[in-house]
């Protein structure tokens, strides 16, 4: 029997196993994911700022897909592409016919000293619950340690990730300011930015719109400054040093190690795929989500890593599976965004969005976008309606 192995049950391997599952070509479909659930990566900052449970935003595997599709929970170690097997760390290797790629992303911290140790990361459910507990154990010490740095917070870079945290992060500091019994008006946030500018993907007003409703708040931006060393209580740029308990670390990601465990031609662990999401001299493997590089034709620049494109790629690296079983011609990805979406917060943000025109978006229509896209994204992944709901 034919087998398709999936790799991740991220955005990209979710909705690859239903599309695949839906295709009902007599294969055997294989998912392998090393959480008996699937986290919505998308809100993992919530997460890590604590507006929302880790119930929230995951669900059970096993629960959402097909019931033809076999799950084995367990973790991927290495692909080895030439003898077409899958080395996992539990279990005995599996032997595939396809393969869908979709390992995801990991930090990345560009090899800067102290940023492993010192910065919180986030990235899974994990090192989210990770970064809440330690950012609300900070705070609540300074009832008794009076050490102004309790209160002091660093988000290291102003990329998406950053934003969305910090947005999080100033809508829950009153309320932990009363649960805490701390001064809500002697915490400091800062965000250290190494390019000259924030949200630069976002038209200037709306960008500049952000940076200030995130200012009004409190958080002081801090461009063109690189970060250049993480200590325990401190994060260093050059001779500027900024004192913090709590460091936040959400400067870029790269895909997964497994990528150069297995000796891809790779860079930061992505690997530039086919135009039909294959992995060059193998046409039964194809790489979807933040694992591929996508060379975007329009400008020759490699598009973003996002949920967004993941979902799209498993749709095309499914039909392109199914085309081969059944001896017909893999097709072109094709990509066209929807829009750029950037919450806020749980009630605010900026957006533009490309669907029946282009609209740029701030406040509450672009929060309520956002949801819109996440919701959607769900649904993407599973025919179970309520999926999410506990
Ligand atoms: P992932 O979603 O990373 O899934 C990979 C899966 O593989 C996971 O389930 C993981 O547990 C599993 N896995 C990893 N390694 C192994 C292994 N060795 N063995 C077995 N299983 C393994 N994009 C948007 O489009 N819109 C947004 O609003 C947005 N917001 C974001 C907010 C945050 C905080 C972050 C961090 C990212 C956000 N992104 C957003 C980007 C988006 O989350 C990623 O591009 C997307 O998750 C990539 O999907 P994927 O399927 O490639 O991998
Ligand atoms: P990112 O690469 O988009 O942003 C990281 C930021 O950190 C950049 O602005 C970079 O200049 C900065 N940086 C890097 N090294 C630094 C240093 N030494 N000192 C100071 N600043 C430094 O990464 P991200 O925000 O983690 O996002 C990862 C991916 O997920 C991206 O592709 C992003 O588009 C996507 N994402 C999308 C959304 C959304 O669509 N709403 C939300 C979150 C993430």
């Amino acid at each position: 029997m034919t087998t398709i192995a999936i790799l991740g049950a991220g955005y990209g391997g979710m909705r690859a196993a239903k599309q695949l599952a839906k295709a009902n070509t007599g294969a055997q479909i294989i998912l392998i994911n090393k959480n008996p659930y699937h986290y919505q990566s998308t809100e993992l900052h919530e997460v890590a700022a604590g507006t929302k449970q880790p119930d929230e935003i995951t669900f059970d595997i096993r629960k959402a897909v097909d019931s033809s599709v076999k799950v084995i929970i367990d973790e991927v170690t290495k692909v080895d592409q030439d003898a077409k097997k899958v080395d996992l760390k539990g279990s005995n290797p599996l032997a595939y016919d396809y393969l869908v790629n979709a390992l995801g992303f990991e930090s990345e911290t560009f090899g800067i000293k102290g940023a492993d140790e010192n910065g919180w990361p986030i990235l899974d459910i994990d090192t989210a619950v990770a970064a809440r507990n330690h950012l609300e154990e900070t705070l609540k010490r300074y009832k008794t340690s009076h050490d102004a740095n309790d209160l002091h917070i660093v988000v290291c870079g102003a990329g998406f990730t950053s934003i969305e945290y910090l947005g999080e992060l100033v809508y829950r500091l009153p309320d932990l300011a009363e649960e805490y019994g701390f001064p809500l008006d002697q915490v400091k946030i800062d965000c250290i930015e190494a390019t000259p500018r924030i949200l630069p993907m976002f038209d200037p007003k709306l960008a500049d719109w952000g940076v200030k409703f995130l200012e009004g708040k409190g958080v002081t931006f801090h461009v063109s400054t690189p970060i250049t060393e993480v200590k325990p209580d401190a994060v260093v740029s050059n001779d500027t040093v900024f004192p913090a308990h709590t460091i936040i670390w959400t400067t870029g990601v790269h895909g997964s190690h497994v990528i150069a465990d297995s000796g891809y031609d790779q860079k930061r662990n992505r690997v530039v795929v086919e135009d039909d999401l294959s992995v060059k001299g193998h046409p039964e493997e194809f790489l979807v989500g933040d694992v591929s590089a996508v060379p975007n034709p329009d400008n020759g620049r490699l598009y973003p890593t996002t949920a967004q494109i993941s979902i799209a790629q498993a749709d095309c690296a499914a039909d392109n599976i199914v085309a081969r079983i059944k001896g017909g011609e893999p097709k072109k990805f094709v990509y066209k965004s929807l829009g750029t979406l950037c919450s806020l917060g749980p009630k605010t943000g900026i957006a533009e969005v490309n669907v029946m025109g282009h609209w740029k978006l701030k406040g509450a229509k672009a929060s309520a976008a956002k949801k819109m896209v996440a919701d959607r994204s769900v649904a993407e992944l599973t025919d179970v309606p309520d999926i999410m709901r506990k």
